[in-house]
């Protein structure tokens, strides 16, 4: 196969995320490498490390691109009793 035009697919990726954790409240430039998923999840969901205070901050899997997302799902962990 040959690829005609690349389009989107590898456009770099950044979201700004504010901490949840109401002391602390930090805003942060999340990158790629920063998003790890939520283990025994049945949501499609993402996480990322407060680097100011080390809080567990969520983010929705629609927010983050399919090539980000992706090899992240192939390693998430899911809980038996989700079928
Ligand atoms: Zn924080």
């Amino acid at each position: 196969m040959k690829v005609l035009e690349k389009g989107k697919w590898d456009m770099p990726w950044t979201a700004e995320v504010i901490c949840t954790e109401k002391q602390c409240g930090a805003k942060l430039l999340v990158e790629e490498g920063d998003v790890c998923v939520v283990d025994y999840s049945s949501k499609n969901d993402f996480k990322v490390t407060c680097m100011v205070c080390g809080t567990t901050v969520y983010m929705s899997g629609k927010d983050i691109p399919l090539r980000v997302t992706r090899p992240l799902d192939q390693k998430r962990k899911y809980s038996s009793s989700d079928y």
